[in-house]
C-alpha cells in the first residue's frame, strides 16, 4: 500500500492527489479563488496575490506547477518586472 503525504496538512492517506480528503474541499476553494483573483484583477506577484486572497504563497507556487495553470505561471513570473514598474506611479 502506498501512502502519499498531503501537501496542505502534511497527513498521509491512501487516495490520489497532491492533498488529503479533508483538504480536497479547502484546495479546490483556493484554486477557484486564485482563478477569480486574477480574472478580476489580472496579474501581480504572489505576494500581492496571496495578501489578498489569503492562500499562501508555498500553495500559491503548488498551483502554478499544475498543468490548469500553466499560463498563469508564465504571466506571474514575467509580470514580476511589470508590477514593480507599476509600483511606481
Ligand atoms: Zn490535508
Amino acid at each position: 500500500m502506498e501512502f502519499n503525504k498531503c501537501s496542505r496538512c502534511g497527513s498521509f492517506y491512501i487516495s490520489q492527489g497532491d492533498v488529503c480528503p479533508k483538504c480536497i474541499a479547502k484546495d479546490a476553494n483556493d484554486k477557484s479563488n486564485f482563478r477569480n483573483y486574477i480574472e478580476e484583477n489580472g496579474f501581480s506577484n504572489l505576494e500581492t496575490i496571496s495578501g489578498k486572497t489569503g492562500i499562501t504563497i508555498r500553495n500559491l507556487n503548488r498551483y502554478l506547477e499544475y498543468e490548469e495553470f500553466q499560463e498563469y505561471k508564465n504571466n506571474i513570473e514575467n509580470n514580476n518586472n511589470i508590477a514593480e514598474i507599476n509600483n511606481i506611479y
